[in-house]
This record gives structure tokens, C-alpha cells and sequence, in this order.
């Protein structure tokens, strides 16, 4: 990447294409996978790829290294949303940022590092929300990429997205590129929203991840993550009742830490750590510099596809869409279709109701609190109605303080084997149809 800054070679104003020998070999002519059909060589497909309007959301790990691919791939118009401002411990892998840029917003800092490094580029920061911005204002992109550590911010692109397309209107349909990572795994795919699998169709690959049974922590602990949970969980309980674990003390990190190497001791487990300590009890995933720098390798490659065709991308109907990519046990990548599902809320026919299942004697503050775990929901303050009532809503104070009394009522009494419910959630434009069956 670094190759035309050195002195001896041509710089931007002695000869403009320099810096994009390479990628004009790719644009210049067809390679062995190139559709001629779709692919124009040479100044057309150049052109457009500098008039491509795109937009990268998230300017964090996965966000600088997404612009700065972006920019050495030819693109010239990109726009970036980040509502975040710099953090010293970002300053490791998020490589834009300097020490002194410390306070200020990600999204300016990025832009204007990028913009001084690749001289004909603009990047026009925007530090705030997603949410925002209307429908028109993402009407203006070609494309769309995400580099987020939220899945709350992933679903609500994504339904706005889906919610956009008008089959009347072929500019309506916005791809997007959707990259995560997660310690040393990760991965990248592409969304044709309403024509393929979407982000919420897919939300099961997000499943929060399953907790170790009590049994297991309070009987045989085989891993020190277990003597942790077991401090965390069953000693403080215990022994501190009466202190509000704050995660963030000092003080209550090491009592934990101490129980847990204690306990790890009786059962001749070795690895515990404080800073493990702290890093289970905070649910902490460490965010590695390689992880990001290949999956953003991967999304911007796909970006630059879909605006050249030079070759065939990822996530056309029936072909693959989803890329994978795990670094833990050795460096692993594949690539698969994720199949669009008849009953999304947000990309399916809208009217069916996935089934739910539902222990009918659960009270509804048991049903609200499932919602929030469930893969296939994830919702952290949803509003439930029926056909025929409100039975607990959230969106609002007045009607949350009338509906409050049913949560300690049995799901058997406010709800029917196999009624229907319409369940919202103010984080996203969607509403979840659900379908109750009530365990035997
Ligand atoms: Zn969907």
C-alpha cells in the first residue's frame, strides 16, 4: 500500500495514474471470471467507480481500515457516520488516530487523515447517529458498508434498507456489505436487501452466547472462566450480598480474582488471572488489529466489485453471500449461501408468524425477560400486543405505568395457544409477529 511513497517513484501530480498501476490492470482489461457481458474496460468503468457514492458506517477498528482500503481501491466519494470520539485504547489498531487526536470524533479525524494521504479522494464525516438520518439521505449512496460492533445498529440499516427498496425503482435497492469481527473470528457478507438473505434473517449467527449451567460452576469447574463465574455468580452472592457489584472497582475485580484463583487452586486449574477476571465478569472480547484488517480486506474487495464488475461478488441470488473467517486454530475462510427465510419479520412476506414457544407459566415479566435472550428475537425493550389487547408497552411512560400490572400474570391468562402477538421494539422499524405455542 505504502509502495508510491517512496521518493524515486512518480507522486500524484507528475503523473496522476501512478499510484493505481495495479488496479488499472484490473480495470484496464477482463481477467478469467469476468462477466463481459457487464464489465466495460478501461475510462467508463473507472469513471464510474469515482462516481460511486459510498458509505461506510462505523469508524472504529473495522471503520479505518474499511476507508483506507476504500480510497486505495479508487473509490473518491465515501461518506462515514460514527457517533464515537477517540479513546486512548483505541489508538492500537485503530491506526487514523493519533495521541493528540484523543476527545475528538472518530469520523472527522478519520476522514481528514485518509483525505491528507490519498490525494483526490473526498471523505465527508458525519458524527452522530444512523438513526439520524432519513430514507432520503441513504437513497443517495450506491452502496453501503458496515464496520459496527452492534447488532442493535446492523438490524436497524438493515431493516431500513429492506424497507426502502421500491420494485418500481431499480436505485432503490441498496447492496450491503456487512463486516464483523469478533476476537480471531470474523466475517463478511453481502445483503441485495428483499432479493437475498438479510442481516435479520441471519440474526441466529449472532445468538448470544450460551452460559455455562449453574451446576457446572457450582459442583466441577473444568475451566478457570469457571472458578471466575463461580466468584462472580454464586460467591459474592454469598459472602457480599449486601455490596452492588460495581465491574468497574478496582476493589470488587480483585475480591473475585482472589476467590476465583482460590477455588481454581482446589481443583488444580491454572490460568487465572486478574485481567481475566475482569474480562469475563465484563463480558470483555478482545479486538485484534489482523482480525479487522481481514475482514475489512474482504468487505472492501466485494465494494469494488459490485462497482466494477470486474468479477463476480458475493451475494447474488444463489450464489454464496456469506464469508467466514476464523484465525484461532489456524487461518480458515469459507464462503456460503445463507438462505433467505420465508418468515423474516423484515425481509419476508410480512404476514406470517414465526412460531414461539412459551412456557404458560411463566409470568409475563419472564416472557419479556426471554425476549431479550432468544436467538431468534433479541430484543432488549419490546412492547407485546395482541389481536385484542396491549399487554405490556414500553414506548411509552403512561402506557407502560397502565399495562405494568399484568407482568406478574401467567402467560396462561393473558394469551391463547397459538394467538397471535405483535411484538415492537423502539431500537427498530419492524414488527415481530410471533405465533404462540405454549409448551406441553
Ligand atoms: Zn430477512
Amino acid at each position: 500500500m505504502e509502495a508510491n511513497a517512496g521518493s524515486t517513484l512518480p507522486n500524484d501530480s507528475e503523473a496522476p495514474r501512478a499510484r493505481w498501476k495495479y488496479l488499472d490492470k484490473i480495470l484496464n482489461r477482463p481477467g478469467p471470471f469476468t462477466d463481459e457481458d457487464s464489465f466495460m474496460p478501461g475510462e467508463p468503468v473507472i469513471e464510474s467507480l469515482e462516481r460511486a457514492k459510498i458509505l461506510v458506517i462505523g469508524a472504529g477498528g473495522l471503520g479505518c481500515e474499511i476507508l483506507k482500503n476504500l480510497a486505495l481501491s479508487g473509490f473518491k466519494d465515501i461518506h462515514v457516520i460514527d457517533m464515537d470520539t477517540i479513546d486512548v485504547s483505541n489508538l492500537n489498531r485503530q491506526f487514523l488516530f493519533r495521541a493528540s487526536d484523543v476527545g475528538k470524533p472518530k469520523a472527522e479525524v478519520a476522514a481528514r487523515f485518509v483525505e491528507s494521504r490519498v490525494k483526490g479522494v473526498k471523505i465527508t464525516p458525519y458524527c452522530g447517529k444512523i438513526q439520524d438520518k432519513d430514507e432520503e439521505y441513504y437513497m443517495q449512496f450506491a452502496m453501503i458498508v458496515c464496520g459496527l460492533d452492534s447488532i442493535e445498529a446492523r438490524r436497524w440499516i438493515n431493516a431500513t434498507l429492506v424497507g426502502m427498496v421500491d420494485p418500481e425503482n431499480p436505485d432503490s435497492l441498496k447492496p450491503l456489505i456487512d463486516g464483523g469481527t469478533e476476537g480471531l473470528k470474523g466475517q463478511a457478507r453481502v445483503i441485495f436487501p428483499t432479493m437475498t438473505s438479510c442481516i435479520e434473517c441471519q440474526l441466529d449467527m449472532h445468538a448470544p452466547r450460551a452460559a455455562v449451567p449453574l451446576c457446572t460452576l457450582a459442583t466441577i469447574p473444568r475451566q478457570p472462566q469457571h472458578c471466575i463465574e463461580w466468584a462472580h455468580i454464586i460467591a459474592w452472592e454469598e459472602e457480599r450480598k449486601e455490596i452492588t457489584l460495581d465491574t468497574d472497582d478496582p476493589e470488587h475485580i480483585t475480591w473475585l480474582y482472589q476467590k476465583a484463583l482460590k477455588r481454581a487452586q482446589e481443583f488444580n486449574i491454572p490460568g487465572v488471572t486478574y485481567s481475566m477476571t475482569q474480562g469475563v465478569v465484563k463480558n470483555i472480547i478482545p479486538a485484534i488489529a489482523s482480525t479487522n484488517a481481514i475482514v475489512a480486506a474482504s468487505c472492501c474487495n466485494e465494494a469494488f466489485k459490485i462497482a466494477t464488475n470486474t468479477n463476480p461478488f458475493l451475494g447474488f441470488p444463489e450464489t454464496d453471500n456469506y464469508m467466514m473467517y476464523t484465525g484461532d486454530e489456524s487461518i480458515y475462510t469459507y464462503t456460503f449461501e445463507h438462505q433467505k427465510k420465508d418468515d423474516c419479520p423484515v425481509c419476508g412476506a410480512g404476514t406470517i408468524a414465526r412460531p414461539l414457544q412459551v412456557n404458560p407459566n411463566w409470568t409475563l415479566q419472564d416472557f419479556v425477560d426471554s425476549l431479550a435472550e432468544r436467538p431468534e428475537a433479541q430484543l432488549k425493550k419490546p412492547s407485546i400486543r395482541t389481536g385484542e389487547h396491549s399487554l405490556y408497552i414500553q414506548s411509552l411512560a403512561d402506557l407502560e405505568r397502565q399495562t405494568r400490572h399484568n407482568l406478574t400474570k401467567k402467560m396462561s391468562e393473558l394469551v391463547e395457544d397459538g394467538e397471535e402477538m405483535v411484538i415492537t421494539d423502539k431500537s427498530f422499524p419492524t414488527q415481530f409477529k410471533y405465533k404462540v405455542i405454549f409448551h406441553k
